[in-house]
């Protein structure tokens, strides 16, 4: 039907119909960056065939060459000059359906990016490219023969038989005989007595490991989760674009709450997204979803093109119920969309920091919005964003401020670093009290989680004598000390030298390396507590794809008693032998040039402070700080989200920052700082004479950025602020078309950015 429609989306008036210059045209978009879609003439051959959502092939520019594109529309219309042909179909798969293009083409208007670079991100390359299929030969059992109980077959047919029905996928020969262990003999006898049949097909994807759905220990919800879900059912079946936000302190079952909301949806014939920050699909996500549903779909970036390729057609054809997975999963193209969830929903990583650099949650309004479903938002410590419109009633707010089986939250201690740093002896990373707490935790049988969110050995390197800081060679970034290879490493663009024993700049031989990280945590551990294993997680110790799986596994399993790591340890991890969380420095990200910085802070560390007191052991957080009164800490101490964002809003308010003000941001760079520079110049003044007048609008910078060198190229950029963001986007837009680039210079939009550095 929707095929149909798109085909002649309007119907040519009756008295038209001789005009001959109506045309079936096809408008495209281009992958590379193009902007803008571009109309050609569908020949006769295609009339039948083509359909909006499919890949074409179209002559380009003078010499014609012929290039990729999408096609996103296809009507009869009077045309005014001649159009070039459509060349052909490139897949004569519809990879889009009329939603996503909706979805796409909103994406390209709001974020100002090329629609065709919208399409590249939300089809995935493994799908784009077949990856993992070929022209082969099937074989099944019809279903005629599988109803039959008078088979009377030698042992080796028997067994290739029984193979081959006991598969839910068509099988080659060449699988069907591994499986079965037998020559092709027994398959040909089969074949030949017309109990197996052949078809030629695309290899079936290989199904990625065994997904088995497991006993599901049904939970029994208390008040305040029954309360919340039968709000949440009800706009599920009254299928209502309306946002929830779902503001439950950690361990009050909001997973529960998705879990029977999903389970209404199925019911119903349709399907389920549930987006979770990338580092949280972990095993134990998984097992959550598997164990309760049929048919469950994770993806995650450490998966192959195949396997990606693979799960989209399962989803495509209606076969997954719930895909559970990171920001792109919002593109998933399931047929009948019933329930967004967007777990963690205050996670930066639902931001894009490539283009198009569209944000998960708006991307899931809109889409719930054009198909007709509700959106859940859930958190512990909602982003401010999504507070205040639930404070303007935008979304609908539900609270659950207990946790389940009235488990307390855990008591928090503020450790000021600085009593303890005039305490002589204390050097290192774990002060006195939380040593003490360490140590009584580990007596009496529990597990520790240490957080600290830096990585490396030491943080920088100094040199007394001189000043001098030892910094990459093309970024304005201090290098970190790795004791793994003796290495000072880039942690932007992974430059790498020998970590100096003398200043490079003075040659003072008494460089001194300071600053934490994780690496010198874990000296620091083993050293203290020489009889306990633990575990370092990390960016550099889970590399390997499965690593960070496994360590939770042997942490699981009680084989390390302490778990150290960066903010990778701080979400979603469910241990209740865990009964005390130690932050080693809570102060890390407080004084960062981001107007979030405090929201982070306070997110970071009540995140990590829910890891504990999820059992009957209970459980303790110690928060070492130099800042303990700082309102995010006081506010993490005391669990206090509502107190946190009463003391952060009014301040953003003044400023006009979001969620007040609308935001964007442009970045410009470039190899030659005086071009940069010049060139943002201009980019400023086109956008200030472009914006309303009014005083909310201006133009803060340009500047250089607080990382102003990366990668060997200078970078400025600019705060675009006022009321609305429409305004501040027609101004953008208006530069993108105006203004060309030096040679040597990109530069990047950002509406409603989330990295300010
Ligand atoms: P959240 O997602 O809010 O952190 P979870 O849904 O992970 O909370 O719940 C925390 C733990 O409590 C889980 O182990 C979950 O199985 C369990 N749980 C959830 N709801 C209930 C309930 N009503 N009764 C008992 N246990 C529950
Ligand atoms: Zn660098």
């Amino acid at each position: 039907m929707d095929q149909q429609r798109s085909l002649f989306d309007t119907q040519p008036d009756p008295w038209d119909l001789d005009d001959q210059q109506h045309r079936v045209v096809a408008s495209v978009v281009f992958t590379d960056g193009l902007a803008g879609t571009f109309d050609y003439e569908v020949p006769e051959s295609l009339l039948e065939k083509l359909v909006a959502g499919q890949q074409v092939k179209v002559p380009l520019g003078r010499g014609d060459r012929l290039r990729l594109a999408y096609c996103v529309h296809v009507q009869r219309k009077a045309v005014t000059r001649r159009l070039k042909m459509v060349h052909s179909i490139a897949d004569e798969r519809q990879l889009l359906t009329q939603n996503v293009l909706d979805l796409t083409s909103w994406m390209s208007e709001y974020y100002l990016a090329p629609w065709g670079k919208v399409l590249e991100t939300v089809v995935p390359a493994g799908v784009r490219g077949r990856v993992g299929t070929r022209e082969v030969t099937l074989l099944f059992v019809p279903k005629a023969v599988l109803a039959r109980t008078d088979l009377q077959l030698p042992p080796a047919q028997e067994k290739a038989f029984q193979t081959l029905a006991g598969s839910k996928l068509p099988l080659t020969q060449t699988q069907l005989c591994k499986a079965a262990e037998c020559s092709s003999g027994p398959v040909r006898a089969l074949i030949s007595k017309g109990l197996v049949e052949t078809k030629t097909g695309r290899t079936e994807l290989a199904k990625p490991n065994a997904l088995v759905k497991e006993d599901a220990n049904h939970v029994c919800l208390n008040a305040d989760q029954e309360k919340a879900l039968s709000s949440i059912v009800d706009a599920v079946r009254g299928r209502k674009p309306e946002t929830i936000l779902l503001h439950g302190v950690t361990g009050s079952g909001k997973t529960e709450i998705y879990i029977q909301a999903i389970e209404e949806v199925i019911k119903a014939g349709r399907q389920a997204i549930v987006l979770v920050p990338e580092i949280s699909l972990t095993p134990q996500t998984q097992r959550r979803f598997r164990s309760r549903f049929e048919n469950v779909a994770v993806v995650h970036s450490h998966m192959s093109d195949a396997d990606r390729h693979w799960y989209w057609h399962q989803i495509a054809n209606g076969e997954i119920q719930v895909v559970v997975g990171a920001r792109s999963a919002v593109f998933a193209p399931t047929p009948q969309l019933g329930l967004i969830v967007i777990d963690e929903e205050h996670d930066g990583s639902f931001k894009q920091d490539k283009i198009p650099r569209y944000h998960a949650r708006d991307v899931a309004r809109k889409r719930a919005e054009l198909e007709g479903f509700p959106l859940i938002l859930g958190s512990a410590t909602p982003s401010l964003e999504s507070w205040q419109r639930a404070a303007e009633e935008t979304y609908r707010l539900i609270s659950m401020p207990r946790r389940v089986l009235d488990l307390p939250l855990p008591d928090v201690i503020t450790v000021d670093l600085r009593e303890e740093y005039q305490e002589r002896y204390f050097r290192g990373a774990i002060g006195n009290q939380l040593r003490r707490a360490v140590e009584e935790a580990l007596q009496d049988g529990g597990q520790v989680i240490l957080l600290l969110n830096r990585r490396g050995y030491s943080t920088h390197i100094q040199c007394p004598g001189c000043g001098e800081v030892v910094r990459c060679h093309d970024c304005d970034i201090a290098l970190t000390h790795h004791r793994e290879g003796e290495k000072a490493v880039c942690h932007y663009c992974d430059y790498e030298i020998p970590s100096p024993t003398r200043c490079p700049k003075c040659g003072f031989e008494g460089i001194r390396y300071g600053g934490l990280g994780t690496q010198r945590l874990e000296a620091e551990v083993n050293a203290k507590f020489p009889r306990v294993t633990c575990i370092r997680m990390d960016s550099d110790t889970m590399q390997k794809p499965g690593s960070h799986e496994a360590a939770l596994q042997r942490f699981k399993a009680g084989e390390a008693k302490i778990l150290l790591g960066t903010q990778m340890i701080a979400k979603g991890l469910d241990f209740p032998n865990v009964t005390l969380v130690g932050v080693i420095n809570a102060d890390t990200g407080l004084h960062l040039p981001d107007f979030r910085a405090a929201e982070r802070t306070f997110q970071l560390v009540t995140q990590v402070a829910g890891r504990t007191g999820r059992g009957m052991l209970g459980g303790r957080v110690f928060v070492q700080t130099l800042n303990p009164d700082h309102p995010a800490i006081v506010a993490a101490q005391r669990h206090d989200f509502i107190a946190f964002a009463q003391s952060e809003l009014p301040g953003r308010q003044t400023l006009n920052y979001p969620p007040f003000g609308a935001m964007a941001r442009v970045v410009i760079r470039g190899d030659v700082e005086k071009v940069v520079e010049g060139f943002a110049d201009s980019i400023a003044q086109h956008i200030a004479s472009h914006m309303p007048a009014e005083s909310s609008y201006r133009v803060l910078g340009p500047a250089p950025a607080p990382i102003a060198k990366l990668r060997g190229q200078y970078r400025f950029h600019m705060i675009l602020q006022g009321n609305e963001i429409d305004p501040i986007r027609a101004a953008v837009k208006s530069a993108q078309v105006t203004l060309t680039a030096p040679d040597s210079v990109q530069w990047i939009v950002d509406i409603d950015p989330y990295d300010m550095l």
